[in-house]
């Protein structure tokens, strides 16, 4: 996800849309591969900042906090952001270490903003850190250990026979 900038440049002020569909890849370490983002975003160049405001969709895979079951996660947040122009080039720098200064510092460095690393922390803020497979997920239970989503708590049967082998062992006690 990036915008070339030089066509902005020429007409600050102007706002250009921009929209991206994409893979959650590599470069997103701490996600599972197979998550997706969709960016819609608004981009204008006054010379000193480049303002960026819109809202990210995003699909991420998670683990249930009750359940533990691996589930697909719904992340959608919004925002507005300016990033300081660094006059100068971007000389050596590789696209993922310009990513990640846009992210720290606000800033852009040469003719390209790189907003992957930058919506990758967003998306993090974002998400829930106790993410439920589904808001009424029952969990597992702590007796049993059983996923109640998917059986029945066997407690009880458990408890019933420990009973009837208690009742037996009762009876041969008061049968000497
Ligand atoms: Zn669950
Ligand atoms: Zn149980």
């Amino acid at each position: 996800m990036y915008i070339y900038l030089p066509d902005l440049k020429n007409r600050p002020g102007v706002v250009f849309d921009y929209d991206f569909d994409e893979e959650l890849t590599d470069f997103h370490a701490d996600f599972s591969e197979g998550g997706t983002v969709k960016l819609a975003i608004k981009v204008s160049h006054s010379g000193q900042e480049v303002l960026v405001k819109g809202s990210i969709e995003a699909s991420v895979e998670a683990v249930c906090s009750r359940c533990l079951e691996p589930f697909v996660h719904k992340v959608n947040t919004s925002f507005t952001e300016s990033f300081a122009v660094v006059k100068g080039s971007a000389g050596e720098e590789s696209p993922a270490n310009l990513a990640v200064e846009t992210a720290n510092m606000l800033t852009v460095t040469g003719d390209i903003l790189y907003l992957d690393e930058y919506i990758r922390q967003l998306i993090i803020l974002a998400e829930d850190h106790s993410p439920l497979c589904r808001p009424d997920c029952k969990g597992i239970c702590s007796g049993c250990g059983f996923d109640l989503n998917q059986h029945a708590c066997q407690c009880v049967d458990h408890d019933s026979e420990i009973d009837i082998r208690l009742l037996k062992l009762k009876e041969l006690k008061s049968g000497n």
